[in-house]
């Protein structure tokens, strides 16, 4: 399937209305803007991001001079891609490591998100990158959750510290920590329960892990068919919790954009990486960029 299809194909017809005039004008911008906020509505994007992307677009639409042999169509696609790149946080936000001692990446996302999956590509690609990783096995709730996360570890040739489900879940993360320490591993990736909807038992679990390993990195991992619903909830897991940014997971599914295109606004976090598939190497950083190309066509 097509990523964003359908909003690629909401904006054309914006852009389509343009054909054939000279300049962009506070007049005939009207049409093709409306055309783009009915798109972005249809994707799920949040309606305040909406209306401040479509204020912010018509007003430096309608400033633009005119360019010879730029057409106002190409024009207003040139406002649209870079707003949209501002929209998605600009540049790219990588990874921060510690300065000394293991890198802790702590993982939190709500259950069937593919945070577990992305314990595992993210060990991949940190070893992709030179970095040795250990994961840990913090969900203490589903046994099968343990059992997939070692699967998974030795699939990418990544060791899995765990300890069963009686024990602690910050114990664990804190034993984990000692264990890398002692092995001078460079990144701990610890992955913690989730559940079906948000609920304080989740949080109080998540703030007492955190506690426990001060980690470098809090991602949450949300899933991109949720739409702005992924949005609200880096919000409140970012009010709760703390954290440090997104990952947004199976946007090659048919996710309307939604979610890329709500979170960074509505939260004030960057989406780090996207899972695009469910093999290891499915797991890309998030280039502001490339999105809003890929969503213009
Ligand atoms: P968890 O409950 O959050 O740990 O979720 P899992 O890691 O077990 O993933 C739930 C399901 O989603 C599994 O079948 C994964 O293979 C699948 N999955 C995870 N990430 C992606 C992705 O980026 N794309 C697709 N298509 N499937 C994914």
């Amino acid at each position: 399937a097509e990523m964003f299809g359908q909003l690629t194909t909401g904006l054309e017809s914006a852009w389509n209305k343009l054909r054939g005039t000279d300049v962009l004008t506070k007049e005939n911008i009207a049409e093709p803007m409306r055309d783009i906020r009915r798109a972005l509505l249809e994707a799920d994007v949040s309606l305040p991001v909406v209306r401040s992307f479509i204020e912010s677009v018509t007003e430096k639409a309608a400033g633009t001079d005119v360019i010879r042999g730029v057409k106002p169509e190409q024009q207003l696609v040139k406002v649209v891609n870079d707003e949209l790149v501002q929209l998605m946080g600009g540049e790219v936000s990588d990874l921060v490591f510690a300065k000394t001692g293991p890198t802790v990446i702590l993982l939190a996302g709500l259950q069937g998100v593919g945070k577990t999956t992305v314990c595992a590509k993210l060990a991949y690609y940190l070893k992709k990158m030179g970095k040795s990783c250990m994961l840990i096995a913090a969900d203490v709730y589903r046994p099968a959750a343990i059992d997939q996360l070692t699967i998974l570890g030795k699939q990418v040739g990544v060791p899995v510290y765990s300890e069963g489900t009686e024990v602690k879940p910050s114990q664990i993360a804190k034993n984990g920590l000692k264990e890398a320490k002692s092995k001078k591993t460079d990144v701990i990736i610890v992955d913690t329960a989730g559940r079906l909807q948000v609920d304080k038992a989740m949080m109080s679990e998540l703030k007492e892990v955190k506690r426990a390993v001060n980690p470098t990195e809090v991602l949450l991992v949300v899933d991109a068919m949720t739409g702005q619903e992924a949005a609200s909830l880096v919000s409140t897991f970012n009010v709760e919790i703390g954290i440090t940014g997104a990952i947004l997971t199976k946007l090659d599914g048919d996710s309307r954009g939604g979610a890329a295109l709500s979170i960074k606004e509505v939260s004030g976090k960057p989406i780090k990486f996207v899972g695009r598939g469910e093999r290891m190497e499915d797991l890309e950083p998030f280039y502001p960029d490339r999105m809003a190309q890929r969503i213009l066509g």
